[in-house]
C-alpha cells in the first residue's frame, strides 16, 4: 500500500468542508480531501424541492454568491448545484466515497487509513480538520417493524403518499414540513407526537400556522402524547405517555421525523474527547483545535449529536476562519454579527 504526504488531510465535504478546502487552496497550502459519501450528502437526502429554511446569503459559502432565479431560498437541487459549482471553479479535488477507518498518532503528526473502492490507502499528514457534520444518520426507536420497507427516516417525494395513510413520528421542523407536503400531495397524514401540543417555539413561524389550522380542522390527524411501539404491515400501535394505553391507527407508510445523530467515530478514532451524552467534541474555541493538537473541527460537528438545535451552517463559517488564523499564526478573527445569530 502506498503512502501519500500531505500537510492537512480535510475530512468530511459538506459546506463547511469546502469551504475550508477553498480557503486552503487560496492560501496556497498543501492538503488532501477525502468525502465518506458525495459532496454535500446530507442535503442529497432532502425531498425534491425542499427549499432551505436559511436565507441565501448565510449558506452561502467562501464568497460566492448563492442567487435563485427568483429570489427565493434556494431548494435542495440549486444548493447541491451550488456546491459542485464552486468545487468545480476553485478546482477542487474531492475524493468522495473514500471513508476513513483508521486515524493512528506519529511523533510528528498523523498516519490516516481510507478505504475507497478500490481498496485502502494511507495518508501520512500533519494536521487534520474534520469537518464530518452533525446529522450522520437518523435517530432510531429499536421498535419492532422499524425496519421494514415502509418505514423512513428521510422525507422523500412526497408524491409516494398520495392516497395513503401516512404517519409522522416527531413534532418538530423535519415533522411538520412532511406533514405539510404530504397532505398538500394528497396523503392522509397523521402525526404522533410524545407531548400534548406541537412546540410552537421550535418549528419555524411560518410553518406553524398551517399545521395549527390543518390540525384544529381535522385534515392532519394528532396524536399526541404518543410514541410508537409497534409498527405492523398496514397500522402502528401507539402507546399514551400519560396512560400507557395503547391504539392502533392506519398506515400505510410511516416517516420517522425523530432527529438525527452525528457521527464521532473519527473523533474517537482520533483520541478527541467527547463530553456527556452529545458527545460534544473538546476544542479551544478560538482555533478549533481539538484536545488531540493538530487536529481541528469544524462545522455541526462541534456540538456533537444536538438535541436542540443551536448550531447550524449559518453560524458555522466562523470556524473556517479561526483555523486558517491559527494554521497561518495568526489571531483570531472576532466572530461577526452574522456569525453570532441564531438561524434564520
Ligand atoms: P429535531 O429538531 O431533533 O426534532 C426531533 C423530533 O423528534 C422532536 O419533536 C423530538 O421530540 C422527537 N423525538 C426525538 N426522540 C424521540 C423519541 N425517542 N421518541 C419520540 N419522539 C422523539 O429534528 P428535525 O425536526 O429533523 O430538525 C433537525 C434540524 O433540521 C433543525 O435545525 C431543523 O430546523 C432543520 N430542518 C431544516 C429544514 C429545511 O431547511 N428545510 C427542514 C427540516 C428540518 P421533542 O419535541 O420532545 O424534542
Amino acid at each position: 500500500m502506498t503512502t501519500e504526504i500531505t500537510e492537512i488531510l480535510v475530512i468530511g465535504a459538506g459546506p463547511i468542508g469546502i469551504e475550508m478546502a477553498v480557503a486552503l487552496k487560496r492560501a496556497g497550502m498543501d492538503f488532501i480531501h477525502v468525502e465518506a459519501k458525495q459532496i454535500g450528502a446530507t442535503i442529497q437526502w432532502w425531498a425534491p424541492g425542499t427549499r432551505w429554511f436559511s436565507s441565501n446569503e448565510r449558506i452561502s459559502i467562501a464568497g460566492v454568491p448563492l442567487m435563485t432565479p427568483d429570489q427565493t431560498k434556494a431548494t435542495r437541487e440549486q444548493y447541491l448545484a451550488y456546491l459542485r459549482a464552486v468545487v468545480t471553479q476553485f478546482d477542487l479535488h474531492v475524493r468522495a466515497y473514500e471513508p476513513v477507518t483508521r486515524i493512528q498518532r506519529t511523533d510528528d503528526g498523523f498516519v490516516v487509513t481510507t478505504n475507497p473502492r478500490a481498496g485502502a490507502r494511507t495518508v501520512r499528514c500533519r494536521k487534520i480538520i474534520l469537518c464530518t457534520g452533525g446529522t450522520e444518520r437518523p435517530r432510531t426507536l429499536g421498535i419492532p417493524g422499524e425496519d421494514s420497507s415502509h418505514v423512513s427516516s428521510y422525507f422523500q417525494d412526497p408524491h409516494t403518499y398520495f392516497g395513503q395513510n401516512l404517519l409522522i413520528v416527531g413534532g418538530k421542523n423535519s415533522a411538520v414540513e412532511a406533514a405539510l407536503r404530504s397532505h398538500l400531495c394528497g396523503a392522509r397524514v397523521s402525526i404522533s407526537y410524545r407531548h400534548s401540543a406541537l412546540p410552537a417555539k421550535h418549528i419555524k413561524y411560518w410553518l406553524t400556522p398551517e399545521i395549527t389550522g390543518l390540525m384544529s380542522s381535522g385534515r392532519i390527524t394528532g396524536h399526541f402524547d404518543t410514541v410508537p411501539v409497534e409498527i405492523k404491515p398496514a397500522s402502528v400501535v401507539l402507546k399514551c405517555t400519560n396512560t400507557g394505553k395503547l391504539t392502533e391507527v392506519p398506515a400505510d407508510f410511516v416517516l420517522m421525523m425523530i432527529g438525527y445523530l452525528a457521527d464521532m467515530s473519527l473523533c474517537k478514532l482520533a483520541g478527541v474527547e467527547l463530553v456527556g451524552e452529545q458527545s460534544v467534541p473538546l476544542y479551544d474555541e478560538t482555533t478549533m483545535q481539538t484536545n488531540v493538537p493538530g487536529i481541528f473541527i469544524a462545522g455541526t460537528a462541534v456540538a456533537g449529536t444536538q438535541m436542540g438545535y443551536r448550531v447550524f451552517l449559518e453560524n458555522c463559517h466562523v470556524h473556517v476562519e479561526r483555523i486558517m488564523a491559527a494554521l497561518q499564526g495568526r489571531h483570531a478573527p472576532a466572530v461577526h454579527a452574522p456569525n453570532a445569530m441564531p438561524e434564520t
